[in-house]
């Protein structure tokens, strides 16, 4: 197809440039500006959306702004008895079935710890963790950082994209180990928005070591393995959906061992021991997610997660100027205000502070808000680019750009803007899955507001092994496809919906040599004498340790092997 070979053409010519960090836009510091008559008048009508499960407090719903109204569809997940998010059919079918496997043929070895989030995205970015696991055993709710964030008997992490947008654009979803398949589902209606106990496609895999992972809710006719089937760390085993007992699309990511669900997480009220690599932090600060501006009245528009409408221009017959945004961990007793700028950088008003009138502090979780702006004083005859500032609390969360034309049938698309991004590990291992990352500005990544996907295309050695589009901003090159010493490398273009951006954006490394034990870029005696040396198991059984070349946490004669098949490249 003509089209995919001038993108790949396009992507080697770039591969050389490609180092260094595209910086994103923050917006502009906050200036003190002169307060001018008032002239705007926001219409923070609220809705306050949850990702699922967490119940609304009684002064969260209603939001009673002096002359504003409130958007009455508040609380579509206020309920007080809460399904699981795994049905009680899916759970008999599949927790603790798999707890004992009937073959003798299971490596009891220590686990090792996952090496990246199994969901394409970058957490607290496009990515967000609604519910941790529950792991009080009362009715209570205690999640691994004595935070409620879960429900009541939750056994899994449920990380949600942004709305169906991402969904519909596609999340990879990945095997965060090597293993098995022990059982799988498809086929099931994936834009669930109510627990109402519907089927779920899912994956369930089982690790050499016994530990089992299973993957709720995807997406339907995306699950790409069969019960039986092996699958390596970092393969892609489906898509993200809201299949199933879902009111959003969203992973729900469950790790048994010996048939009980475990936190993968550690913290003060959680395990001592974490079972990832690089535990992600948990994002407490106020941030904004997602905004957009619109033309349409968002009293009238579908509640997320629905896609929402989006634009960057108004003309002089849009009266209201509508503008949408997810705030997360809003504090509480929480002002805003507004400040609006003409083309010409001259400030035409602002407004505020205004009470958001929540008398509690969200925590993590996060809602979205929208308003209606309209008599702004010149906008109507003022054609160019006006910027919104937006505070929350006297601190600048949003500058953000829209155009003023005189006619919306002069509307035209701009690109999306360009990204950086980077690699994990940066010095990858032949063992490793290889994560690239994606570097934007969250709200200001495209200039009309249209969500932004990302095409991702590995090169080993030259040769395409992956060429996906995906709305996370982050994607995995499986642990099988690169080994010791060949070139990876991974070109991201961002797309709109209707255009790519100007630029791909490679990221590459060279896989490290497997047998270099003591890591001087050679394979030689050296490394042979420090497998010797360190024979046996690692000191710290959660840890590889120097000379544990395949990382299973013990040295042996497979790691003996590694530097005698690497002993030549050395
Ligand atoms: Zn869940």
């Amino acid at each position: 197809m003509k089209t995919s070979l001038v993108l790949i053409s396009l992507a080697l010519a770039t591969a050389a440039m490609a180092s260094t960090p595209s910086s994103p836009n923050p917006g502009s510091s906050g200036s003190q500006v002169a307060k001018k008559s008032k002239v705007t008048s926001p219409g923070p009508a609220t809705i306050l959306t949850r990702s699922e499960n967490r119940p609304l407090a009684p002064d969260e719903c209603a939001l009673p702004l002096n002359g504003e109204t409130m958007k009455t569809e508040c609380c579509p997940h206020d309920k007080v008895e809460r399904p699981r998010c795994v049905s009680p059919l899916e759970a008999l079918l599949t927790e603790g079935a798999y707890a004992m496997p009937p073959s003798g043929s299971r490596d009891t070895g220590t686990c090792r710890p996952f090496e990246f989030w199994p969901t394409g995205g970058i957490l607290h970015r496009d990515l967000f963790t609604s519910n941790y696991v529950d792991l009080d055993g009362s009715a209570a709710v205690q999640a691994f950082e004595c935070t409620d964030f879960s429900y009541d008997g939750h056994k899994g992490n449920d990380t949600i994209v942004r709305s169906f947008s991402e969904q519909i654009a596609g999340v990879p979803i990945f095997a965060v180990a090597d293993g098995v398949v022990l059982d799988a589902n498809d086929g099931e209606d994936d834009q669930n928005t109510t627990w109402a106990g519907q089927a779920a496609n899912y994956v369930v895999l089982e690790h050499p070591c016994g530990r089992v992972t299973k993957y709720w809710h995807l997406r339907k006719n995306s699950v790409e393995v069969a019960t039986g089937d092996s699958v390596v760390k970092g393969e892609q085993i489906g898509l993200m959906g809201s299949s199933g007992i879902s009111t959003w699309p969203h992973l729900h990511f469950q790790v048994e061992e010996d048939g009980t669900h475990v936190e993968p997480y550690m913290g003060a009220c959680g395990p001592a021991n974490s079972m990832w690599e690089d535990q992600p932090g948990v994002n407490y600060n106020n941030y904004i997610s997602d905004a957009a501006f619109c033309v349409e009245d968002l009293a009238t528009a579908p509640n997320l997660p629905w896609p929402q409408p989006r634009t960057g221009h108004f003309s002089a017959d849009d009266e209201t100027i509508y503008i949408w945004m997810l705030v997360h961990n809003l504090p509480a007793n929480s002002t805003r205000d507004w400040t609006f700028i003409k083309p010409d950088g001259s400030i035409a008003a602002t407004a505020g502070p205004f009470e958001f009138n929540n008398g509690t502090n969200w925590g993590t979780q996060y809602g979205q808000y929208w308003f209606d702006i309209d008599a702004i004083p010149g906008l109507a005859n003022t054609l160019g680019t006006w910027r919104v500032q937006f505070r929350i609390n006297g601190i600048l969360k949003m500058d953000l750009p829209f155009d003023m034309v005189a006619d919306r049938g002069d509307i035209w698309n701009r690109k999306p803007q360009p990204i950086g991004g980077w690699l994990v590990p940066a010095e990858p291992e032949a063992q490793n899955a290889i994560v690239a990352n994606v570097s934007t500005n969250l709200l200001g990544d495209d200039k009309d507001y249209d969500m932004v996907k990302y095409r991702y295309m590995w090169y080993v050695n030259d040769v395409l092994v992956r060429d996906v589009t995906s709305a996370g901003q982050s994607d995995i090159l499986a642990r099988d496809k690169a080994e010791s010493g060949d070139e990876v490398l991974c070109c991201i273009i961002p797309q709109d919906g209707k255009e790519y951006g100007d630029d791909w954006y490679c990221l590459d490394a060279t896989v490290a040599l497997a047998g270099d034990a003591n890591g001087d870029l050679l394979v030689n005696i050296g490394d042979l004498l420090l497998v010797i040396n360190m024979w046996g198991p690692c000191p710290d059984p959660f840890r590889p340790c120097g000379a544990d070349l395949n990382e299973d946490l013990r040295v042996d004669v497979q790691d003996l092997l590694l530097v005698i098949g690497d002993w030549s490249r050395g």
